[in-house]
Parts: C-alpha cells; structure tokens; sequence
C-alpha cells in the first residue's frame, strides 16, 4: 500500500515537473558517495580501537536515508533507490550489513516485527525526522546484547535479516552541507562538511580529520568544556576556556595519530593534511585562538608520531598513552588544567 501511494505520488508529480536534470542527479549521487568514505572510513576506524574505547556501540555499517530529508523528494527518487521510506544509501564493504547480504535501496520495513516508520510530519520541507526516528530504534535494538532481526524490502522482495555487528567505538558519522570546509565532533556524532570532504582526496588524509574528530568523543570532549563553561558562566568563559579548548585540540592531535596506526592508515597523512589545509584556509574559521596554528600542530603530531614508532604493538593494536589511564581520571586531570 505504502508502495503504491509512492508510485502514485510520482507518477501524478511527473507532468507537474520538469524531469531531473543528469547534473542535478549527478551532484545528489556525489554526496552519497562522501557518505559512503565517511562511513567506510569511520567504521574502520571505530571498529579497529574498539578495545580502547570506554564508549561502545554496534554498528552494522551503513547509512540509512529517506528521500523525505532532500529539498527535492523528486530527484532523490531519480537519484537513488528507495523501495520503503527510509532505505540503505550506503553499505560498507565488508562490514555486517555487507556480510548478510544487504545492498543500497534496500528498505526498512520492520524492525523485530514492529512497523515503525514514523508518520510523515513534515510533508512538504526536507525533514530528517523519519530517518532520524528509525535510526534511533534500530541503536536501541543494537543495544541488546543479541542478534536482531529486521525486514528489508529488497530485489528480491520482503526478507528478513539477523544481524549481530560487533562492538566498535560509539559515534555516527555524518556529511554535512553548508559553504564551509570544517568538521566537528557532539560527543555522539563526528561530522566532516561535504566541502571539506573534497578538499581531502586522498584516504589516509581524510582518515586523519575522521580520526581527530572521533577522538573528540572517544575522550568525552563535548560534555568536559559543556561542563566547564556551566561552572563558570558564559560571561567568563574566554581565557581559561580558550586554553581549555586548546587543550582539546591538542588531545585530539594526539590521539588521532594512534587510532589511524591501530586501523592500518599512514599516520604521517595528518601532517600532510594539516599543512595543507594550513596554507589554503590559515587561520580560517579557528582564528579565534582557540585552535593552536598548524605549523605548532604539525610538531606535536610528529613528536606523537615518534613516540608511536618506538612503542611496542600490543596484541589489540597500540595503546594509546592518552587512554591508558580509566575515562574518570582522564577527566579529572583535564579539569584541572
Ligand atoms: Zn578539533
């Protein structure tokens, strides 16, 4: 039923409409494909330090879309397939959704028998309400400690699927749009911009900014200058909360440069990319010393660098010395700079 309203609803807007342009269709399609390295990216990432994070999630290793959240539901129909309202955009190769045998289109239908795909609030504005809806079912369904069965309209009809993807380090990976090439970390998800994305061709490079963002969140970043700035009130924030933030940065740095090692990338791209972006953007959106200047942040990622090649490989990867004391110390410690 669902089906056929949808394809009513298409084939009634089809007249109305001009036919999407190839461009048009071309450009949806390249930010799905951003979704997919961010994706491909942070799952290795996430799933390679997992031994080291205090935070864990299961992830089955895609993206999930609905053509609801586009400002034009017409060419996201053009662009990409969507056989319920919320569908596959992205699988990563390999991973558990790769495993059981689920491709991009594929769409939910139930999740452990229940029809949960929300009611269409927004039903003209792009809304990520119903994709946002299922995506938090299906974390809270990954939360139990057991497989999960989920129905997916697929090619081959409605089938239903047990996944039971593994522990990997918990945040969402997100691509942004917007005119700015930035990325930022909310404690749950790590978000690089569609612009900055582009501006990072090479993968070890972007594994470098996925990294550094991930590290925000595996180190509790968001909530510790959250909690800073309630202690001491938004009037008095600047100062010792620029160090704070510094300080941060300088963490996430650093740790970055282990989770990279620990999933198999060049940690020496960090440096590559931060002069790189140095020198196009400068000071760019952290000019409010907030953020130490790159050629500062190249020297502490290379001493970081050293130090990574003299420590020995554990049997989980390399401990990373920012996380080898318990989270509660680690905050505490901050707290006190
Ligand atoms: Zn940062």
């Amino acid at each position: 039923m669902r089906f056929l309203l949808i394809l009513l609803a298409s084939l009634i807007a089809v007249p109305a409409i001009a036919a999407p342009k190839q461009k048009d269709i071309d450009a949806y399609r390249a930010l799905v494909a951003q979704d997919l390295r961010l994706e491909t990216v942070g799952y290795r990432l996430a799933k390679a330090n997992a031994p080291f994070c205090d935070v864990k999630q299961r992830n089955p290793g895609w993206v999930l879309h609905s053509y609801r959240q586009y400002p034009d539901r017409a060419l996201a129909k053009a662009a990409f397939r969507f056989r319920t309202a919320v569908s596959i955009a992205v699988i990563v190769e390999g991973g558990p959704a790769d495993k059981a045998g689920l491709t991009p289109g594929d769409g939910v239908y139930h999740m452990e028998n229940a029809i949960s795909l929300g009611a269409d609030r927004a039903r003209h504005k792009p809304s990520h309400e119903t994709t946002d809806w299922v995506s938090a079912d299906m974390l809270r369904l990954f939360a139990l400690p057991r497989p999960v069965t989920l129905g997916f309209e697929t090619a081959q009809g409605s089938r239903d699927f047990i996944l039971d993807p593994p522990q990997v380090c918990a945040s969402n990976f997100v691509i942004s749009t917007g005119g700015k090439a930035d990325a930022g970390a909310d404690g749950k998800r790590v978000r690089i911009s569609a612009k900055l994305a582009e501006f990072t061709p090479d993968e070890d490079e972007f594994a470098s900014l996925v990294a550094h963002e991930l590290a925000h969140n595996i180190l509790g970043h968001r909530a510790l200058l959250d909690g800073a700035k309630a202690k001491r009130g938004l009037g008095r924030m600047f100062g010792k909360s620029k160090k704070l933030i510094r300080q941060t940065e300088l963490e996430a740095d650093q740790l970055s440069i282990w989770l990279m090692a620990n999933a198999g990338y060049d940690p020496e791209a960090a440096l590559r990319f931060i002069e790189r972006y140095g020198r196009r953007y400068g000071h760019g959106i952290f000019s409010d010393g907030t953020h130490y200047r790159w050629k500062k942040r190249r020297k502490f990622m290379q001493a970081e660098i050293d130090t990574l090649t003299k420590a020995v490989r554990g049997e989980d990867g390399y401990l990373p010395p920012l996380l080898a004391k318990p989270a509660v110390a680690r905050v505490s410690d901050a707290s006190s700079q």
